[in-house]
C-alpha cells in the first residue's frame, strides 16, 4: 500500500513526490508511461553524444527566488541568457521586435525615443485588448503583425490569432532599446548537467519508487494507494465525459549534422515560411563542445502527444467542467500543464506543485504509521532545515 500514487514524472509529479517523501516521510509510487522520468523536460544524449532535449527547446527562467532555490538543491546552474533570431524577408532578425528589429528590416537608423513615435504611428487602436491579433497590432501595427507573428501563430495553433486569447501572443514582449534577450526574468540558466540528471536527484529517495512505461489506465485498479496526485490530462482522467479538451501537438524531427556549428543562436524562428515553426541548436543552451551538431525541427500537429493547452474561450469552457468535476472527486489532486489545462512554463509548475504541497500539508494528515512521533531523523532535520 503507497501512501501516494503520482500519475506523470515531470516537473508536477517529481516535486510532489519529492516533497511527500522527504518533508512527510510518506511511501511514494510515480508512474510515467514513457520510458523516462523529466516529462516534457527530458534531456538525452543522441547517438553523436550530443545532449539534445527530446521535447524541444526547454529554457529555464523565472522571477520566482524560492522556486529557483528550491530547484537549486538537485542542480548546479550554467548562466543562460536565451536569445531568438526570426528569418523575416530573407533576413535573421532579433525576436522580441527591439530597436534593431526594425532598424535592419528597413534600413533605418531610428533611436528609441523615434521608435516609440514610430510604432505609435502604425499600432491600429483597439477598443478592447481580447485577441492575440489584438496584442500585436495594438503595439506594433498590422504589417508586423503580418511578418513576424500571424504566419508563426496559425502554423503553431491551427487557428489564426484572431481566434486566440491574448495571453498567447502577450508572451513575446516588445522592446523599443536594443535588449535581445528573449525573457527577461532575474534568473536565467540551464542545469549544469541537465534536466534529466536534476530529476535523477529529485527522486532518489528510499521513500520513492518510479516504474515507467506504465500507463495508469492499465494499471489503475491494480495498485493500492490511498491518495492521487494526476498531472496527465484531465479529460482523460474523467474518461472524456465532457468531450476531448483541445491541446495542440508537435512533431519533433531531430537530426545531427556533421560540422561544428548551423546558426548562430540556439533558437530561429520561420514566421514566414516553411512547415516547421523553429529550429533548436543544443550546443547554444547546454554549453557542450563536440565537433557535431543536433538540430531539432519542430512541426505543430494536431495528433500526437498533447504539450500545449490551446487558450480559447469554448476550451477553457469544456475545463471549468472538469474542474468543477475535480473538486468533487476526493482523494484526488490534480497539478501541471495538462492536468490544470494551463499554459504554464516549468517554474510556473513548480510553484503550482509546492502551493499544493502546502495545502496537502495543511489538510491531509499524515499516514497513521509516519505520525511526527515516528519521522526518521533525516526527515526530522529537513523539516527544520526548510523552516
Ligand atoms: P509534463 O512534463 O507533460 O509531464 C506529465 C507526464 O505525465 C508526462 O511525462 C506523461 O508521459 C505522463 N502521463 C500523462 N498521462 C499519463 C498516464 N495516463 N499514465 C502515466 N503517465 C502519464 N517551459 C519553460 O519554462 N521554458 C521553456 O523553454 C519551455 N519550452 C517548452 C517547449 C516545448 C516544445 C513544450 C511542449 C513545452 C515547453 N515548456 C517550457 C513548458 C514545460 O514543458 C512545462 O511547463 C513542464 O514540463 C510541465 O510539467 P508537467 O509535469 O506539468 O507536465
Ligand atoms: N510567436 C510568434 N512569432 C514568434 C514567436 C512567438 O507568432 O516569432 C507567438 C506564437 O503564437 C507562439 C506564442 O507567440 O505560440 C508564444 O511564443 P513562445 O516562444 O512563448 O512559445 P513556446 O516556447 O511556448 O512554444
Amino acid at each position: 500500500m503507497y501512501d501516494w500514487l503520482i500519475v506523470g514524472a515531470g516537473f508536477a509529479g517529481s516535486v510532489l513526490a519529492e516533497r511527500l517523501a522527504t518533508e512527510r516521510n510518506e511511501k511514494v509510487l510515480i508512474i510515467d508511461k514513457r520510458p523516462h522520468i523529466g516529462g516534457n523536460a527530458y534531456d538525452c544524449h543522441d547517438r553523436s553524444g550530443v545532449l539534445i532535449h527530446r521535447y524541444g527547446p526547454h529554457i529555464f527562467h523565472t522571477n520566482a527566488e524560492a522556486i529557483f532555490a528550491y530547484l537549486s538543491r538537485f542542480t548546479q546552474w550554467r548562466p543562460y541568457e536565451h536569445r531568438v533570431l526570426a528569418q523575416v524577408d530573407g533576413q535573421l532578425l532579433p525576436i522580441p521586435i527591439n530597436l534593431d528589429t526594425i532598424n535592419r528590416l528597413y534600413g533605418l537608423d531610428l533611436t528609441s525615443e523615434e521608435l516609440e513615435r514610430w510604432f505609435a504611428e502604425r499600432a491600429e487602436p483597439v477598443d478592447e485588448i481580447r485577441t492575440s491579433e489584438d496584442v500585436v497590432v495594438s503595439r506594433v501595427g498590422r504589417e508586423l503583425y503580418e511578418k513576424f507573428f500571424r504566419g508563426y501563430t496559425r502554423k503553431q495553433w491551427g487557428v489564426d490569432p484572431s481566434e486566440l486569447d491574448k495571453s498567447v501572443t502577450a508572451r513575446v514582449p516588445t522592446r523599443t532599446d536594443r535588449d535581445d534577450r528573449y525573457f527577461s526574468d532575474q534568473f536565467q540558466y540551464m542545469p549544469l548537467h541537465g534536466y534529466t540528471a536534476m530529476f535523477e536527484r529529485m527522486l532518489d529517495h528510499p521513500n520513492i519508487e518510479i516504474m515507467l512505461e506504465t500507463d495508469f489506465r492499465a494499471v489503475r485498479g491494480d495498485i493500492r494507494y490511498r491518495r492521487l496526485i494526476f498531472t496527465g490530462p484531465i479529460d482523460e482522467y474523467f474518461d472524456f465525459r465532457f468531450g476531448a479538451l483541445l491541446y495542440r501537438s508537435l512533431q519533433f524531427r531531430h537530426v545531427t549534422l556533421d560540422q561544428e556549428w548551423h546558426q548562430p543562436v540556439a533558437v530561429v524562428n520561420y514566421p514566414m515560411d516553411h512547415a516547421y515553426t523553429r529550429v533548436t541548436e543544443y550546443k547554444h543552451l547546454t554549453g557542450q563542445r563536440h565537433p557535431q551538431t543536433s538540430l531539432t525541427f519542430e512541426y505543430p500537429s494536431d495528433t500526437g502527444d498533447p504539450y500545449y493547452p490551446v487558450p480559447r474561450s469554448e476550451n477553457q469552457e469544456r475545463f471549468k467542467q472538469y474542474e468543477a468535476l475535480a473538486r468533487e472527486t476526493p482523494d484526488v489532486w490534480f497539478v501541471g500543464r495538462l492536468a490544470t489545462y494551463r499554459y504554464y512554463n516549468m517554474d510556473q509548475v513548480v510553484g503550482q506543485a509546492l502551493a499544493t504541497f502546502r495545502r496537502i500539508e495543511a489538510d491531509v494528515p499524515r499516514a497513521p504509521s509516519r505520525s511526527p512521533s515516528l519521522v526518521a531523523v533525516p526527515a526530522a532535520a529537513s523539516l527544520q532545515s526548510s523552516s
